[in-house]
């Protein structure tokens, strides 16, 4: 009998340490991301705001003869602080998600309208680099409700992402469509990919794609969080489809009421 319930005990004690010992090494993980978070962040936001200081600084001092060279430094001025802007709305929006305090404005509005003037901008900024961001639209597309900044911020997202892991290629196509009683968006790049044990965490605050590409191309492990974060709020989907190498696609599924 005593010997039984010894046995009963240690099994006891085993599974309590083997807990212990997983949430202390979970919470270690999470710390590190945190810190790498932290020290990414800082990083993101130093080369930007180098980048004006100096340009700044040459136009003030009329360092710069050339007006075509000068209207190129006002053009990147204004490009790195929309940059800025950006990086400052995802971390406000993820620590209000954090804290449960996001408030969402919802309309009914027209999603091409908005999804355009995202692709637009992309285009805009990234031509010069040579990228092709195309957008296709199959059939007539309802007005939903939505809210128009977290939906723009969620289109920001996903092709900034499309772009940075975009490897060789240059591509990036967005597609709309309706199935069924819902409005499809999928943002598909042709770029490095993403590896299939890695698909699910993507989404998880912090987590950062372990491809060796990934850890150079600068990222605070945040945007697909957020992402998430306000297409659930909408009450939709997101999934993605990728395979290392090939390319991936982020696939978002709205109601159309
Ligand atoms: P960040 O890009 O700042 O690291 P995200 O939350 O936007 O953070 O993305 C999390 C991770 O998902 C990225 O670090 C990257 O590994 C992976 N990822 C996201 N989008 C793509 C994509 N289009 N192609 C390949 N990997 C991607």
């Amino acid at each position: 009998m005593f010997f039984y319930i010894f046995i009963v005990i240690i099994i006891i004690l085993a599974f309590g340490l083997l807990f212990t010992l997983q949430s202390v090494n979970n919470e270690l993980q999470f710390s590190k991301m945190k810190s790498n978070f932290m020290s990414t962040v800082s990083h993101e936001f130093k080369s930007p705001l180098t980048s004006i200081r100096q340009l700044a600084e040459m136009l003030v001092h009329s360092r710069v003869p050339s007006p075509e060279k000068r209207q190129k430094y006002y053009t990147t001025i204004l490009q790195q602080s929309e940059r800025l802007s950006h990086l400052i709305e995802n971390i406000l929006d993820f620590s209000k998600m954090e804290e449960g305090q996001k408030a969402f404005r919802f309309e009914k509005a027209n999603i091409v309208s908005l999804v355009r003037e995202v692709v637009g901008f992309f285009e805009n900024h990234l031509a010069d680099k040579g990228f092709k961001i195309s957008l296709f639209v199959d059939g007539s597309i309802p007005e939903i409700v939505f809210d128009k900044e977290a939906m723009e911020q969620v289109m920001h997202n996903l092709l900034d992402n499309a772009c940075k892991y975009s490897g060789d290629s240059k591509t990036v196509d967005v597609y709309i469509s309706t199935k069924g009683n819902k409005v499809v968006i999928s943002v598909k790049d042709f770029g490095i990919g993403i590896r299939k044990e890695d698909q699910d965490k993507i989404f998880s605050r912090f987590y950062r794609g372990g491809e060796e590409l990934t850890q150079t191309v600068k990222g605070s492990g945040i945007g697909l969080t957020i992402v998430r974060q306000i297409v659930k709020a909408h009450f939709g989907k997101i999934y993605v489809e990728s395979s290392p190498g090939k390319g991936s696609m982020f696939i978002i599924l709205l109601r159309m009421n």
